[in-house]
């Protein structure tokens, strides 16, 4: 049968089809048995596979015997119930379907004239999600703004500061490149400064200011204030915030008014950066964490992270949608055409760095359809609950402390050193995280703090629930009774 497998015959998809969606349901119902972080050595898979690609097909019975063999022990399990590391990456019944979908269509949706509904869809679906987030009205399409899917939180903010740069270069002119300067605080997630480098920002331009120190890690106001005002005087030009709201560290949320208020008063493009967190505020009791997102130029969210919408789906909202396409729109003859000549239409491919796109606005679609508003806001909330439940576990043993103050899904903790030892908090935290995670079960991951190692817990993956999070503590105690024998 396979030597005849044809590219895309009907009878044989359907056929071949339903074989893997059965051989993924037995996955879904045989994840808990894998190890969650993948205990593979570097490189062992090439001894497995061989050299050169087969001459002659193959069937599909036999590759996924293989997919089994493998491939799935090198995989970290991470729709486990039990992975609690970096934060989520979220599937769902829903988004899988939406993912079929698209893969189905399998459109290259550059232009709206590739496929209408692509662009189409997306557009509202981007209205739909910034009116559960109750963004202002400049965000919505309605207006001189809108919302785009991009592939990734990084992608974003990379095509929100190639706006800006360019925005005050037609302004200024581009030999003033060398005197653009950016800001951001030392909690930022690192795509920031690899947009800098990509955008050819001067590596000294970038201000990393120093988050404060009092656990809440948040940018003081008076800090980038100060900042500004010292560039101002040195002729610089500042032009580029980044504030977080939900940092990768601790979860940290800036101050976004009084920054925006900031960065409005000195010229500067104000990018919010809410890719985990900014999917709490869907829920009106955790809206309050965006506001002063009236402030702000573009605002960032990856639903793929916690709103049941398989990788990727990385939502982005500008408010001034012809900055992004004056800095990222192309017109080659092969791609002209009367909608696009005519203005009428929107070309993602002006919104974002690569031309070609995939038909991704389908899987949010269907999760918004599939699971309605007031379950996706449930399923935050209960991830909430559940690591409030973690964080009291750790407050409940004098071992431990609590290290940052919890926030929206994440607990950072540590383990605290016997009397004498408050030297090896590092070392014995890392061991601690490390024969935790080499137990296979459960999987989490760490920070630097205030220069000291601590644990992050996040809750978020789909299929966990109180006693994963019982489960999880009981593991992190017998490991710490185990090392802390050892003093
Ligand atoms: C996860 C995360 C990112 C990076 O996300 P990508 O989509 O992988 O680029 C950036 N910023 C914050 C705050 C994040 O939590």
């Amino acid at each position: 049968m396979e030597s005849s497998l044809k590219p895309m015959d009907a009878e044989q998809l359907r056929e071949n089809a339903h074989k893997m969606v059965d051989f993924i349901a037995d996955y879904y119902k045989s994840l808990e048995e894998f190890p969650v972080l993948s205990q593979v050595k570097p490189g062992y898979l090439s001894e497995l596979l061989p050299v050169s690609a087969p001459m002659q097909p193959e069937s599909l019975q036999d590759i996924l015997k293989d997919v089994q063999q493998q491939i799935i022990p090198g995989v970290t399990h991470w729709q486990s119930p039990n992975f609690f590391a970096y934060y989520p990456s979220n599937s769902s019944i829903a988004g899988f379907l939406g993912e079929m979908l698209s893969a189905s269509f399998n459109i290259v949706g550059f232009s709206w004239i590739t496929s209408p509904a692509a662009t189409e869809l997306e557009v509202v679906v981007l209205d739909w999600v910034a009116k559960m987030l109750k963004l202002p009205d400049q965000f919505h399409s309605s207006g001189l703004g809108g919302g785009v899917i991009q592939g990734t939180a990084s992608e974003a903010i990379l095509v929100s500061l190639l706006a800006a740069r360019d925005k005050i270069l037609r302004k200024d002119g581009n030999e003033y490149l060398s005197k653009l300067t950016v800001y951001a605080s030392d909690q930022t997630h690192s795509a920031l400064k690899k947009a800098c480098q990509i955008a050819g920002i001067y590596p000294a331009n970038f201000r990393i200011l120093k988050a404060e120190q009092n656990s809440s890690y948040a940018l003081a106001p008076e800090a980038l204030a100060e900042a500004i005002s010292t560039d101002l005087s040195s002729g610089f030009i500042p032009f580029f915030l980044c504030a977080t709201v939900g940092t990768t560290s601790s979860a940290a949320v800036d101050p976004l008014s009084a920054l925006g208020k900031i960065a409005k008063a000195n010229n500067l493009w104000f990018h919010i950066d809410a890719a985990y967190a900014g999917n709490a505020c869907i829920c009106p009791e955790y809206r309050y964490y965006i506001d002063g997102v009236e402030e702000a130029d573009s605002f960032g969210m990856n639903a793929h992270k916690w709103l049941l919408t398989n990788f990727d789906c990385s939502l982005l909202w500008v408010k001034n949608r012809s900055a992004l396409i004056q800095s990222l729109s192309t017109n080659p003859e092969f791609l002209k055409n009367k909608a696009s000549q005519e203005n009428r239409v929107i070309d993602f491919k002006d919104w974002q760095i690569p031309l070609g796109r995939r038909f991704r606005s389908l899987k949010l679609w269907m999760v918004m359809r599939m699971y309605g508003q007031e379950n996706l806001q449930n399923y935050i909330r209960n991830h909430i609950s559940l690591a409030k439940k973690f964080e009291q576990h750790v407050l409940s043993d004098s071992r431990f402390e609590v290290v940052a103050p919890q926030a929206f899904s994440l607990v950072c903790f540590r383990l605290i050193p016997p009397p004498n030892h408050h030297e090896n908090s590092d070392t014995l935290n890392y061991s601690l995280m490390n024969s935790t995670n080499s137990s296979g079960k459960i999987f989490l991951s760490h920070t630097v703090l205030s220069g000291m190692f601590v644990l992050r817990l996040a809750v978020g993956a789909p299929l966990t629930e109180e006693r994963h999070i019982n489960e999880a503590w009981k593991v992190l105690q017998d490991q710490a009774t185990t090392l802390l024998g050892s003093f």
